[in-house]
């Protein structure tokens, strides 16, 4: 009879283990989430870069990406007119 109990307690052991790593398991997926949304567009000719390599330039209080210093130059000459 003893041995069942313990075959028991084992099994309920593995459970409740196994429930703690199933828990663990989704805080990886945040890895390499959230790409998409780094995207921004360019005002001036429309291009989509990624925030990284976009030339930022904060105008009147608004952050503005653009994809080179052109584009940020030809912006703001706009802006003035
Ligand atoms: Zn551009």
């Amino acid at each position: 009879m003893r041995l069942i109990i313990l075959a028991i307690l084992l099994y309920l052991l593995y459970r409740v283990l196994r429930s703690y790593l199933g828990k663990a398991k989704p805080l990886d997926r945040r890895q390499g989430g959230g790409e998409v949304s780094d995207m921004v567009q360019d005002p001036v000719c429309k291009t989509f870069i990624h925030v990284r390599d976009a030339e930022k330039r904060v105008i009147n209080g608004q952050t503005y990406y653009f994809c080179s210093k052109e584009c940020a130059e030809r912006f703001l000459l706009e802006q003035k007119r």
